[in-house]
């Protein structure tokens, strides 16, 4: 009995992590056409002086959008 109700709160804690997302963006190559800051579903980037920046990691999704849209390959998320 005890050990199920180990395995359930493990799983329950699991199911709560946020998504652990990293971002990269070559900012030498991006030229601030601003599609991924728009095509971003969660609002994550922003341009800041012609750069795309990252407004917010912690509502980054990983959907990889951005990377997909990115006319010069500026973007990587992991
Ligand atoms: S991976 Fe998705 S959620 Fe994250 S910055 Fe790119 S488009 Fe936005
Ligand atoms: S889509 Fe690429 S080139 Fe355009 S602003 Fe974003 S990172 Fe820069």
């Amino acid at each position: 009995m005890g050990l199920g109700s180990l395995f359930r709160r493990n799983k329950n804690k699991k199911e709560e992590e946020t998504v652990d997302c990293h971002i990269d963006i070559n900012a030498q190559d991006c030229d601030g056409c601003e599609k991924c800051s728009i095509a971003c579903p969660n609002n994550v980037l922003m341009i800041v002086d012609d750069v795309s920046t990252v407004r917010d990691p912690q509502v980054c999704k990983s959907c990889k959008v951005c990377m997909a849209i990115c006319p010069n390959d500026c973007i990587t998320v992991n």
